[in-house]
């Protein structure tokens, strides 16, 4: 079948706004293609722009008024319902997520179980959702603190976790009382479709959430712009993260930003090799190398350097590489052919920096590879923490081996970039792993387990140039979408003066 008679039976998704899915207004599309086959049209969908944006913030600030009187425990049963929907369409969604954006479809599975498990725990914080209350300095007053929602938010979202990142973001926006518009990234706007048609099914309200595909210039703009959306949520690169927070910034919006990652596995003289080897295997090409706690560089005391290099690129060459449906296959392709081609790049800037390339560096074409993005697993030896495939994000299958003389070093090394989201020691000696947590500068730390793998019950982000003081998941989640509200009530009859008053007349 010729490209064009794919195109021409493709079908062509909507935005959904205000309950309905609607056409944008420019008419004009976009294709989102499958990276293991780029002759596979997914769907296309509506490049939108200023003014389908407005459209979907008018509809998300006017259910606004409801949504947000409508108790928690209430609108929590809607997001359990969704949590059960999303049982029941979890091997459907894996497999167009496969399509779509390319991990393995053991992976797609997981991705799509973080919503799961995102929607039972946000259901439940729809029966917390806790305030404080403190005694007050005087008789007969009442002190407490409760949380109020922000009103619209504006959910920006990445194409690695393509179901799981946006319910990290939604649930806890929607429990708490807040009502979204959601601009999911262009990679993969076909399963964000579906995550919502899942909203929608499990009742939530015309307007609550809302759904518009486009750019980030022509929809995330005008949505960061719009003084009616109270919180942006974005996840993406730092580069991206850092112009959306400066323009918050001037707006006095509340931002907050999940973004790229350096992060690194120590492997110290002492360590378990045969653990260390397998988790650094998942963490560099789990989701090849594409998840932002990808181990992208792996640490290692010159003690065990050979042992565990030669023992790494073993393992690494045995990695089947193919179409993620196949579930024979480990690595996936990865997301488009921009991505190859800056993958690729970053493996010559190695070689060129004089580090060694042990394994991997090609761009995959053998028989039905060639249709699709697929990049050999690579590993470089001997590399220096100083050089550029030591410290910019590739966001593929490649990992940097670099040797270090001791555990001091190796923490220096860890920590020597501007990122700082997860970070992990191997060892067996306990004192040099409570040493870890407490001198590894980033927001999650891992002992003898590699940085791929966060629950979502406790707060997810990082430090340094990785974000900007938010965590998502776990209670945080609630801190990001809500506001404090402090309330006194003085039932004293009388005029009380804090401050004053209890150092007077007593
Ligand atoms: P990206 O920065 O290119 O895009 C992210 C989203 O922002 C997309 O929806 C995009 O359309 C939108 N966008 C881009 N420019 C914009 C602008 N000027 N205004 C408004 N919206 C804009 O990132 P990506 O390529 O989709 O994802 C990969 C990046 O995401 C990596 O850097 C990765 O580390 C990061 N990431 C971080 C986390 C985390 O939790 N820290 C999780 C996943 C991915």
């Amino acid at each position: 079948m010729t490209n064009t008679m794919e195109k021409a039976k493709t079908q062509v998704f909507n935005n959904f706004i205000d309950g309905k899915w609607v056409k944008s207004e420019t008419g004009r599309t976009f294709a989102s293609l499958n990276p293991a086959n780029q002759d596979e049209v997914i769907g296309q969908f509506p490049l939108s722009n200023a003014n389908d944006t407005k459209k979907a913030v008018d509809a998300a600030h006017k259910a606004f008024q409801e949504w947000k009187r409508t108790p928690a425990p209430e609108r929590a049963e809607l997001i359990l319902k969704a949590a059960a929907l999303l049982e029941d369409r979890k091997e459907e969604l894996a497999r167009n997520m496969v399509r779509e954006m390319g991990k393995v479809i053991k992976e797609a599975r997981g991705d799509v179980q973080e919503a799961i498990d995102m929607a039972k725990y946000a259901a439940g914080e729809g029966r917390r959702l806790l305030g404080m209350t403190v005694p007050s300095e005087l008789r007969n007053k009442f002190a407490m603190a409760v949380r109020a929602p922000i009103g619209v938010i504006g959910v920006i979202t990445p194409w690695n976790f393509p179901v799981a990142i946006p319910s990290w973001k939604i649930l806890p926006a929607l429990v708490a009382g807040n009502t979204v518009v959601f601009k999911p990234a262009s990679e993969t706007p076909y399963v964000a479709l579906q995550f919502v048609e899942i909203l929608a099914e499990a009742g939530l309200p015309p307007g609550v959430v809302n759904f518009i595909t486009g750019s980030g210039r022509e929809v995330g703009t005008p949505l960061i712009e719009d003084p009616r959306v109270g919180c942006i949520s974005v996840t993406g690169s730092s580069e991206t993260g850092r112009k959306i927070a400066g323009r918050c910034g001037e707006l006095m919006k509340r931002i907050t930003c999940e973004l790229g990652g350096k992060n690194a596995i120590c492997v110290m003289e002492d360590a378990d090799l045969d653990l260390a080897v397998d988790g650094a295997l998942w963490g560099a090409f789990g989701t090849a190398g594409q998840r932002c706690t990808a181990t992208s560089r792996v640490i290692i005391h010159e003690k065990v350097y050979k042992e565990f290099a030669e023992r790494f690129v073993e393992r690494a060459k045995k990695l089947r590489i193919g179409d993620g449906l196949d579930p024979q296959n480990d690595v996936g392709p990865v997301v488009n052919k921009d991505q190859l081609k800056s993958i690729n790049e970053y493996v010559e800037i190695g070689k060129n920096e004089g580090a060694k390339l042990l394994f991997g560096g090609r761009i995959l074409t053998d028989g039905a590879l060639a249709k699709g993005c697929f990049h050999e697993p690579t590993v470089f030896g001997d590399v220096k923490a100083n050089m550029r495939i030591a410290q910019e994000e590739i966001f593929g299958p490649v990992t940097a081996l670099i040797p270090v003389k001791n555990f001091e070093e190796a923490i220096e090394v860890a920590n020597g970039t501007q990122y700082g989201l997860s970070l992990s020691m191997y060892t067996r000696d306990v004192n040099r792993a409570f040493k870890a947590i407490e001198d590894l500068e980033s927001g999650i730390v891992y002992i003898n387990a590699p940085t791929i793998g966060a629950e979502i019950q406790l707060p997810f982000g990082g430090v340094k140039q990785t974000g900007n003081g938010h965590r998502e998941a776990g209670t945080t989640a609630i801190e990001q979408f809500t506001e404090w509200k402090t309330v006194y009530v003085d039932y004293s009859g009388h005029l009380q003066k804090a401050q004053i008053d209890k150092y007077e007349g007593q």
